[in-house]
């Protein structure tokens, strides 16, 4: 099935589960049941706001944040749902770097703990370039629920471009 080509790395066993949501058309009512509405967040400005409180409380020494949007087209097969990334740039004697995160556009109208688990998933990149241990461990440290959340993320991105995303 061409969907599951973003949850190869998932074990077996969770790969049947989720084949099984898929082709008995239950994707849909799974996210009707779990997350009701969609977040509210499609101003940029709000987005932003959003972003930074995160990034305020739980990665506080880290370079600026310049601007969170929703213009990434997704790349799946590389498996980024977002990019952040990061310009250095020289004020007076100081090397300043900043972030930019662009987020996949799909995102624009989903689940708000869903385009939480990207936002933080790419704040952490700001600690953490490589998806290693300690990556993990700063994103489940920020979402408790970050690994049911980045594999409902995906379930989403599916949703999607199944023509049934509800939140739209
Ligand atoms: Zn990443």
């Amino acid at each position: 099935m061409q969907e599951l080509k973003y949850f190869q790395h998932y074990p077996e066993n969770l790969q049947a589960q989720i084949r099984q949501l898929i082709s008995t058309n239950q994707l849909q009512s799974y996210f009707k049941h779990k997350y009701p509405t969609g977040h509210q967040l499609q101003n940029q400005q709000l987005l932003y706001q959003y972003s930074t409180e995160i990034k305020q409380h739980f990665l506080k020494n880290t370079p600026r944040l310049n601007s969170v949007s929703f213009n990434k087209h997704t790349d799946m097969v590389k498996g980024t749902l977002g990019t952040h990334t990061q310009q250095q740039k020289i004020h007076g004697k100081k090397l300043k770097a900043r972030y930019d995160i662009a987020l996949n556009n799909q995102l624009k109208y989903a689940p708000e703990a869903i385009l939480r688990a990207l936002i933080v998933h790419e704040l952490a990149h700001f600690k953490h370039a490589e998806h290693n241990k300690a990556f993990y461990k700063l994103c489940c440290h920020i979402e408790p629920d970050y690994h049911q959340l980045e594999l409902d993320l995906r379930l989403f991105i599916v949703l999607d471009e199944q023509g049934l995303n509800f939140y739209k």
